[in-house]
């Protein structure tokens, strides 16, 4: 059936799985959530601080930093400090350069992470290349790690580059010079995961990864990747921005790869706004995940857009207030109940589709528009239960909330 009629995700594709610390990525596991950390990772302090941050909003896997040899020293502080705080979060440790030497010198921070991030085309020059490649693979097997090999076209393994560009100049009708680029992000990826598996890694112990910063070049480069092996893929727009454009560029090109059922692991690499949250990422990807209908992590506000017949802005606090507001409780009420992440909700403008879609959600309020009836009348499970009227509208339908999940959702751990 059509993929958009049937509207349904395809089926997952079929790969090996691999296990980071407690979490399963690939295969028919969950799409897992991860996120990077901008703290300097050799104060210990500020980074245990962001992954804990990073954690709580639901990053399941959270990279950090390791550059130097602070770095290295820190992590195992950091590992420390987050079980102190009762945080099991599987940590990544970036590489870049010079890996090898920091790993080597550093045993207690191979020890203290999850999982190698190496890229191909950062790992060392010429004949440094393999052996500095190859002693990191050494070290995820003698302190079995799993590794993701993330290859980056801003950081692309030239030798590979040169030699696709002169075999493709060899060509009859040569290819143009993005599918030659393309070609050589996949081909790095593969080769390096080839050599990693001769150096002993076991196959369910690596992950792929190829990012690219263009949103059909990224698509192209993961189908290619998808159809010629069966390694774990870790899906993300590279650089995608700040802002809506990060968002909408991040998800554009997420959405039609999970549709194919491509990609086990994600993350949106958003630029923060000044003094914005690092959590913003975590929010995105989860947001990303659950509106496609694969995952869900907390319970989805739909809300109108509004129009002239809201000219007051009660509608649009009340919408933020509520999301806001089951944000904000979710992590007690996940603590406590079994399902409430699967909980919709509705906050609507008036009368035109407000009952309808209300009576789609678990719970809705349709407010009175421009010229309506001061009351707003409330939905649960596609019943009409009550009206709302007054100034503590809001207040009364967050305690409807409340008193809904405490009688719809089991407690976790009562006897059935
Ligand atoms: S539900 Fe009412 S207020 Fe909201 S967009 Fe539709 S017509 Fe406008």
């Amino acid at each position: 059936m059509d993929l958009l009629l049937s509207g349904r995700a395809c089926a997952r594709r079929q790969t090996r799985q691999v296990r980071v610390g407690h979490v399963l990525i690939g295969s028919n596991a969950p799409v897992v959530v991860q996120s990077m950390t901008n703290t300097d990772t050799a104060d210990d302090f500020a980074t245990t601080m962001q992954v804990a941050q990073l954690a709580r909003a639901g990053s399941e896997l959270v990279r950090i930093t390791v550059n130097n040899d602070e770095a290295a020293k820190a992590v195992p502080k950091i590992r420390e400090k987050l079980l102190a705080m009762n945080l099991d979060v599987p940590l990544v440790g970036d590489f870049h350069y010079n890996g090898h030497k920091l790993l080597a010198d550093n045993p207690a921070c191979a020890e203290a992470l999850d999982k190698l991030r190496i890229n191909p085309g950062n790992v060392g020059q010429g004949a440094k290349r393999d052996t500095q490649f190859a002693s990191i693979v050494e070290m995820a097997c003698k302190y079995d790690k799993p590794v993701r090999i993330g290859v980056n076209w801003g950081s692309l393994d030239q030798s590979v580059l040169a030699r696709i560009m002169d075999e493709n100049a060899k060509r009859a009708v040569p290819r143009d010079a993005g599918a030659v680029m393309r070609e050589a992000l996949v081909t790095s990826a593969l080769e390096s995961a080839a050599k990693a598996e001769e150096y002993g890694l076991a196959g369910n112990k690596i992950i792929l990864s190829a990012k690219v910063s263009s949103v059909q070049d990224l698509i192209a480069v993961y189908r290619d990747m998808a159809a010629k092996c069966d390694y774990p893929l870790h899906l993300g727009l590279t650089e995608a921005g700040m802002g809506s454009k990060g968002i909408v560029a991040s998800t554009a090109a997420l959405a039609v790869l999970l549709q194919e059922g491509i990609g086990d692991t994600i993350r949106v690499s958003l630029t923060p706004e000044p003094n914005g949250s690092r959590t913003q990422e975590v929010i995105v990807a989860q947001e990303i995940l659950q509106t496609m209908g694969l995952r869900a992590f907390t319970p989805m506000v739909t809300a109108c857009p509004g129009c002239g017949r809201t000219t007051s802005t009660l509608f649009q606090e009340l919408a933020s207030d509520v999301q806001s507001f089951v944000r904000d409780n979710m992590p007690i009420w996940r603590d406590q109940y079994d399902g409430v992440e699967n909980m919709s909700l509705a906050v609507m403008g008036c009368i035109v589709n407000g009952p309808g879609e209300s009576k789609h959600a678990n719970i809705g309020i349709s407010l009175p528009g421009t010229g309506e009836s001061p009351a707003a009348p409330v939905f649960e499970d596609g019943v009409k239960t009550l009206t709302l009227r007054g100034d503590n509208i809001a207040n009364e339908f967050k305690a409807i909330i409340e008193n809904y999940v405490a009688r719809t959702y089991p407690r976790k751990g009562a006897a059935a």
